[in-house]
């Protein structure tokens, strides 16, 4: 028989779980909006304990301690979210479950999600995995595993050049003001431009400014780590117009620097929209349960 496992992804505004095997062998899949964490974790162990799995991977939003060493290991750490710093999921879980749980960031879990289920990724033994939306984070996979280090990567914080004759908008980061996620997540489009991403036109000068910025995060990502693949995600880059620009000003940055073909070509094939589209995050998380056991 076919072992099920369970996953499921946490985001600040919605969870989605699933049940089953494999992207092709979901038996069951909810969503539900996230409210509190009892009520809202409560509705993902009810799911959950219908069936008899072999692994959980709960893959919610940070900051996480991940440090199974660590007396707070499990929880959600600084979220400004009301309600949810401090809560520990791992413990929430325990409580009803005797089978492994893997924990892991929602970011990581999406790029371990593109890196296991798709074969031309598993082929690879490095794969970065951005989402660009309401956030910025990246999931960083190296040697096929997901990178840890004091606590975990938050690629959407570093500083980027900002010309501010020419973009006078100082950002929205709560920490930093115009790093990486300040000057270019969704509410940093929608504050700058004073309306939603999803409904500035294609030839509106933020999609080429947003192209310059995600293009020098990329270029500070490839001269640091050298992933084989980048993969964007996020609301923001369901504006699939975005990625021929990226692609075209990393190329510039480069100036031919790094003697590989790939960054010299096209980059259709280095710089890609996710293979599972919305739903690394979860497949992912179900892909961290079936490498547990
Ligand atoms: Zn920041």
């Amino acid at each position: 028989m076919t072992k099920l496992y369970g996953g499921m992804e946490g985001g600040g505004t919605k969870f989605v779980c699933a049940v089953g095997s494999g992207p092709d062998e979901i038996v069951e899949e909810v969503r539900f909006p996230t409210t509190t964490p009892g009520e809202t974790l409560g509705q993902a162990i009810a799911f959950f304990h219908k069936y008899n799995l072999s692994a959980i991977g709960l893959a919610p939003f940070g900051p996480l301690d991940l440090n199974p060493a660590s007396a707070a290991y499990g929880s959600i750490t600084a979220t400004p979210k009301p309600g949810w710093a401090g809560t520990n999921v791992v413990a929430a879980f325990q409580r009803t479950f005797d089978v492994p749980l893997a924990f892991e960031l929602d970011v990581n879990a999406a790029a371990f999600g593109e890196y296991s289920w798709i074969p031309e990724n598993r082929r690879l033994e490095s794969l970065v995995y951005f989402t660009i939306g309401t956030g910025i984070n990246a999931g960083i996979i190296i040697n096929g595993k997901v990178t840890h280090g004091l606590t975990h990567p938050e690629a959407g914080h570093i500083r980027l050049p900002h010309d501010r004759k020419e973009d006078p908008f100082p950002g929205t980061c709560p920490f930093h003001g115009d790093c990486f996620e300040g000057l270019a997540s969704g509410p940093a489009l929608a504050r700058r431009w004073r309306k939603p991403a999803e409904t500035l036109p294609n030839n509106h000068p933020a999609w080429e400014q947003e192209a310059a910025y995600i293009a020098y995060a990329l270029v500070n990502v490839i001269l640091t780590l050298s992933p084989q693949r980048i993969v964007l995600g996020g609301g923001v880059m369901e504006h699939q117009p975005l990625f021929p620009p990226i692609r075209g000003k990393v190329r510039g940055l480069l100036n031919g620097y790094l003697a590989s073909p790939v960054l010299t070509g096209t980059m259709e094939e280095y710089i890609v929209p996710p293979a599972l589209g919305k739903r690394s995050g979860v497949l992912g998380a179900l892909a961290l349960a079936k490498s547990s056991v």
